[in-house]
């Protein structure tokens, strides 16, 4: 008897609580409009997004030179706290998380190396620190910090930029010095990404990252330009010998001459350690000083400005199609 009991109770579970159970994540709400039409609202809660495909990366660690295979969006958190200072306003530091995601897929689908999507060295991908060293480098309430970059990451899921339904390069620096350049200015080419042009940006000389300067003596100047030209000869009394010939189209150093070479603004920002290739010099006893705006190489999002144009009131989706002209923001599974 009591048997039938069991199956009687395992019965009403399995055709009424169960299903009630299973349909909770997926919550229906109602509203009632004006006219009294009742509209039946889905709620589907952001942890639901399942990528069809690039739910996982291949991510390889330089230093040990080993590859991990990571969640994708575990792997941006890590990004976007190397890569973005917290304290950043929440809408920049999503826009950083759109653009990030949006560049690990671009790197998937054109692979820089052999058995990884992305490594975790900036000058080649995209910075990486794990969870337990940035939260060893911050101050104040680290796991407060931790969760913000995670609510960033979690409220974009999915979301990527794209430019004729496809990723884009969605190139990113740190500060532009107030307008951003011509991949072609930087490294030449570029006219297949016409949604990397140039465009202003106000509110970045707020930021430290805006103003620097370097000073060499004329006998240092020359053993760097050495390095390279090693026939190099300037006549430092000669105001003709030193000078910037040619500009870009954002106002950076497009040529300089040094003596018998003329090199490129970016050949000079390597050669002498410069933040960018927007700069001035001036001559003065013996040495040169080079005057610089911006940090970086100033393609596509400014990260202070995308935090400047937050302050003012602009959202993630506004800060993004800023910076990269005729964008769109799509799902990642509707491609
Ligand atoms: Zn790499």
């Amino acid at each position: 008897m009591r048997k039938v009991f069991i199956y009687f109770f395992a019965f009403l579970f399995i055709c009424f609580f169960l299903p009630a159970l299973l349909t909770k994540s997926n919550m229906q709400t109602s509203s009632e409009t004006d006219d009294g039409i009742v509209e039946i609202k889905e709620e589907h809660s952001e942890s639901e997004y399942i990528y069809n495909q690039y739910g996982t990366i291949k991510l390889l660690h330089t230093d040990t030179n080993t590859v991990e295979e990571v969640a994708l969006d575990n792997y941006l958190c890590n990004v976007v706290s190397a890569e973005m200072p917290v304290d950043f306003e929440k809408e920049a530091l999503k826009a950083q998380a759109i653009v990030a995601r949006t560049y690990t897929i671009y790197k998937v689908n054109n692979k820089k190396h052999e058995n990884a999507d992305v490594c975790d060295d900036s000058t080649c991908c995209q910075a990486w620190i794990s969870k337990e060293d940035r939260l060893a480098r911050w101050d104040g309430d680290k796991e407060a910090k931790w969760s913000k970059i995670e609510e960033c990451v979690n409220e974009t899921k999915g979301k990527i930029i794209t430019y004729n339904n496809q990723p884009i390069n969605a190139f990113f620096h740190s500060n532009s010095g107030g307008k951003t350049e011509l991949p072609v200015d930087v490294w030449g080419g570029g006219s297949n990404m016409p949604y990397l042009q140039v465009v202003e940006t106000s509110g970045e000389d707020a930021y430290s990252q805006y103003n620097s300067e370097v000073e060499l003596t004329n006998e240092e100047l020359l053993e760097k330009l050495k390095a390279k030209y090693t026939d190099i000869q300037i006549d430092f009394n000669n105001d003709d010998d030193i000078k910037i010939l040619e500009y870009t189209s954002s106002g950076r150093v497009k040529t300089i001459k040094f003596g018998n070479h003329e090199i490129s603004g970016t050949e000079a920002r390597n050669i002498f350690g410069l933040r960018a290739t927007n700069f001035d010099i001036s001559k003065n006893e013996g040495k040169i000083k080079f005057t610089v705006k911006g940090y970086g190489h100033g393609v596509g999002m400014s990260q202070t400005g995308a935090d400047s144009m937050a302050k003012s009131g602009s959202t993630a989706e506004d800060i993004i199609q800023h910076f990269y002209v005729g964008v769109e923001i799509k799902e990642v599974n509707s491609l």
